[in-house]
């Protein structure tokens, strides 16, 4: 975009310079009721928009290509856009077209971005999913230390915690940010870590992590005089902090959002879960990426959006602290011994609105008067549940229920202020309440009379003219005048009415008049409208700093609601679900007698089938070796007990009859890795990458869960990475294991090792077809009986029966020696079951000759065109 001064319009003029200060973004320019991008903005926009491409003028006489959105529809666009991974920068007009004008002819509008719209600054409610947070992340490493920030702005909540380089993959897989910010030119370390979370990478140049200004920016930030208040933080997590306070400050143009004090996390409070496990468990995602079918979905049984974010956050990371986990299954079991109290709770909080993210919106001028709606509403339910918690509490649920309380002042204010259902923008007035400000009702009784008068004026103009048809309108030219039809004109234009009604305007079939009394009520009108205007958005501003002022405490009542709604919701499903509450210790105990998988019950439930209930005790032997034919429900077990220690660990009940769960510091799963074409691996390599991961970090208290390991390369090479990989787990990372295999030569393990048992899934073989019985018993599989599953999947009986020949014959020479095995296969009669082939091969024909003597890779384009002649003409 070069700039040849001459040919430069001034709105063009200073379109370009806007520009130049966003070259990563797309800039909306706000042109009247569009935003409207241009050049190599406007081709972009229009292709991802999917929307018209024009033009508009000529640059340097070339063509302005041009696109627009309509300006009230911006934010579905703008939504678009980001997931297509754009920012766009908002470039709206600072003052009115007749302002410029005063200012000389030939002024452009004012114009300024005021806001930068990237993946982890959202904050419309539409542009978010109520029951999910949505993170911005800043990473900063000074020497050997790393740190990571996050923030929500929709919410305010702001956490940081040490975090190595290795960390950062589960980290990130743990909260799952939007967007990660990192230091101008480390942006190639972690590019992939970060696009493998699905965030966008953002830089920001080094002074943005400057821990020392950065101090100095929190502490105006929070208006303290030393960040001690919030804990000992080290520079690093200053630094990263710190460039999550100057990101906000660069999209937000410096209308910061609510803060909440930053929350310092440590690492070892919460169970590590890395990216491939959680994508396995199906946590919070199912493999397909959708919410369905995932154990949050499952078991998510909450009413208020922050109580969904809340059983999120606890999901994705389960505690490792006892006393956190006993208290949290204080408040579900005492609920669940409460049911009438649980529904009472539930039933209450079903009025209550999402506070954090009202609050927030407020804060950053992007709220309105529903908003404070929605506090009132909140506030006052949230005194009617703490009327329905009293008694004794656990204490997590008695300290929550102190928040509930305190917020009379503001909620009597709301409820002065505001009119029962307020619209959704101030724009337009209309939401205070009548009776709260003496001027404004004043004005507001004005500006209606004033409407009653041009009323009661018509009908004494209708008198005076004799004119029964006559009307009083209004447009926003004319403002205030009376339409009579043309055929009246002469009448009106003569003497004695013309001393009256003073000619305005004629059209095709009317002629509109005023009077002098008409124009006098019509300023009155307006004036009053304007000043009503003008008064409830003092009002606003003034409720608006009233409600922020005490972010503190309408922050700790959001909270508080939403712990109760999550401790309700989980007793709620407990009670349904006919869940127990899992003994959680520091000892290296894992028992759990009739363990469930919660999302594969649910399925087959709805199918009306039943779950099979199984046990599992590690404590002894911590490493279970599996065997079982495929289908038989292997997988269904591993993962069902890493969900039990993490619904555990979450501090909820879990799907058993009895549970006893020592804590476990990391959980990996590795079940079924699939290609990862995108980067270019072979399942097998994934698979070996991931293994070696866990053979590298699994520490003592981890829980590992190996299924089919070894699957994707020879037999004896699986055979032997999965053998030497067992042995690894039960000699150096000394963890608990579930460990499924279809090698049933490894179960000669146990006789080695002491830490292994073998147990397997039985089946029952019935007239020639096999039965799932998805029990999980101590002892090894007799046989895989791949033959007869592959017989349920529908392969062609020739090939079964084939199969199970050949199998036969595999198993006698395996008995046998291997050199037998081989004259036994080669004796075998080729497919048995197909029609014996003819004794005489027949000759071949004179062109299946040719054909066979050519050379096709020798053969020129010409050679092979008069071949096909040659071939054509043999027939
Ligand atoms: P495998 O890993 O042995 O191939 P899966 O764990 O994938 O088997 O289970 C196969 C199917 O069997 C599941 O989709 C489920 O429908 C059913 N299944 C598994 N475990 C159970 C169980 N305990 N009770 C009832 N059905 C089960």
């Amino acid at each position: 975009m070069s700039t040849k001064k001459s040919t430069v319009t001034p709105m063009m003029a200073q379109f370009l310079e806007i520009k130049a200060a966003y070259p990563d973004a797309l800039l909306f320019y706000r042109m009247g009721d569009f935003y409207e991008m241009f050049f190599d903005d406007a081709i972009a926009a229009a292709e991802a928009l999917d929307i018209a491409l024009t033009k508009r003028g000529k640059h340097d006489d070339q063509d302005i290509p041009m696109c627009g959105v309509p300006h009230h529809a911006a934010e579905g666009y703008f939504l678009t856009l980001i997931r297509k991974g754009f920012r766009v920068a908002v470039c709206e007009q600072m003052e009115s077209p007749a302002e410029a004008k005063k200012r000389g002819y030939k002024s452009v509008v004012k114009r300024e971005v005021v806001r930068l719209v990237t993946p982890g600054t959202l904050t419309e409610d539409s542009l978010l999913d109520a029951r999910r947070h949505n993170f911005l992340a800043a990473y900063a490493v000074i020497r050997d230390e790393a740190a990571l920030a996050w923030v929500d702005i929709s919410t305010g909540a702001f956490h940081v915690m040490p975090c190595s380089g290795v960390n950062l993959g589960p980290e990130l897989a743990r909260l799952t940010p939007r967007e990660v910010i990192v230091a101008d030119g480390s942006e190639a370390d972690w590019a992939g870590i970060v696009s493998d979370n699905g965030a966008t990478l953002t830089t920001l140049g080094a002074a943005a992590f400057d821990s020392t200004a950065g101090e100095k920016r929190l502490c105006a930030l929070y208006k303290v005089g030393s960040l001690d208040a919030f804990g000992g933080f080290s520079r690093v997590e200053i630094s990263a902090m710190s460039a999550v306070a100057e990101y906000l400050d660069i999209t937000q143009k410096g209308n910061l959002p609510l803060l909440r004090p930053p929350v310092q996390e440590g690492q070892s409070a919460a169970m590590q879960i890395d990216a491939a496990t959680r994508r396995s468990l199906e946590l919070t995602h199912a493999m397909n990426g959708g919410k369905q079918g995932s154990l949050l979905h499952c078991i998510d049984r909450t009413i208020t959006a922050g109580g969904a974010r809340m059983l999120e956050r606890r999901l994705s990371s389960p505690s490792c602290t006892l006393p956190v986990i006993h208290a949290r299954q204080d408040c579900v079991e005492h609920l669940v011994n409460n049911t009438r109290l649980t529904e009472d709770i539930r039933d209450q909080l079903r009025g209550v609105h999402d506070l954090d993210r009202a609050l927030s919106r407020l804060a950053l001028d992007r709220g309105g008067p529903r908003d404070m709606a929605a506090i009132r509403n909140t506030l006052g339910q949230a005194q009617a549940l703490a009327e329905c918690v009293t008694g004794d509490l656990p204490s997590l649920l008695a300290d929550a229920a102190k928040d509930l309380t305190g917020h009379d002042e503001l909620l009597a204010l709301l409820d002065d202020a505001l009119v029962a259902e307020p619209p959704l923008l101030s724009r337009d007035g209309g939401f205070i309440a009548p009776g709260y400000d003496e001027e404004l009702d004043e004005v507001r009784k004005l500006r209606d009379e004033g409407r009653s008068v041009i009323a009661a004026m018509q009908a004494e103009f209708i008198e005076l003219s004799g004119i029964p048809s006559l009307k009083i309108k209004h447009n926003n030219v004319l403002g205030y005048f009376i339409e009579t039809t043309a055929t009246h004109a002469d009448k009106m234009m003569a003497a004695p009415l013309n001393e009256t009604f003073i000619h305005r305007q004629t059209t095709a079939n009317q002629v509109r008049f005023t009077t002098v009394e008409l124009s006098e009520i019509e300023t009155r009108i307006l004036n009053a409208g304007g000043r009503a205007l003008e008064i409830e958005k003092r009002l606003y501003s003034s409720l608006t700093q009233s409600i922020v002022a005490l972010s503190g405490q309408l922050g700790a009542l959001a909270r508080a609601l939403a712990e109760f709604d999550l401790a309700t919701s989980l007793a709620h499903l407990s009670v349904a679900e006919n869940w127990t509450r899992p003994l959680v210790d520091d000892s290296r105990a894992f028992e759990i007698t009739g363990g469930r998988h919660p999302v594969v019950e649910a399925a087959l439930q709805k199918a009306g089938e039943p779950f099979i209930a199984n046990d599992c005790g590690l404590t002894d032997a911590p490493i279970w070796l599996l065997t079982g034919p495929n289908m038989a429900g292997k997988s269904t077990f591993l993962r069902q007990n890493a969900l039990l220690a993490i619904l555990a660990q979450m501090g909820g009940y879990v799907p058993a009859g009895k549970a006893h769960i020592g804590i476990v510091s990391q959980i990996f799963s590795r079940v079924g890795a699939s290609d990862d074409l995108a980067r270019g691996r072979s399942t097998f390599m994934v698979e070996m990458v991931e293994t070696a991961a866990i053979l590298n970090q699994a520490d003592d208290r981890a829980l590992v869960i190996l299924d089919e390991i070894g699957r994707g390369t020879a037999t004896y090479d699986g055979l032997s990475i999965a053998w030497a990989t067992l042995e690894h787990l039960h000699d150096v990372n000394r963890c608990r294991a579930l460990f499924a295999t279809h090698y049933h030569e490894m179960s000669a393990l146990s006789n080695k090792l002491d830490g292994v048992e073998n147990a397997t899934v039985t089946v029952k073989e019935w007239e020639g077809d096999v039965i799932f019985l998805h029990e999980v018993k101590r002892g090894t599989a007799d046989r895989s009986y791949g033959v007869q599953v592959a017989r349920l999947a529908g392969l062609p009986p020739v090939v079964v029966e084939r199969a199970k020949v050949v199998l036969e014959a595999l198993e006698k020479g395996e008995r046998e020696g291997g050199s037998a095995q081989k004259a036994i296969i080669d004796d075998l009669p080729l497919f048995s079951a197909t029609p014996a082939p003819s004794p005489q091969k027949p000759k071949d024909s004179e062109v299946e000759t040719r054909l066979k003597s050519i050379l096709p890779d020798e053969l020129t384009p010409k050679e092979a065109l008069s071949l096909i002649y040659e071939l054509r003409d043999l027939i």
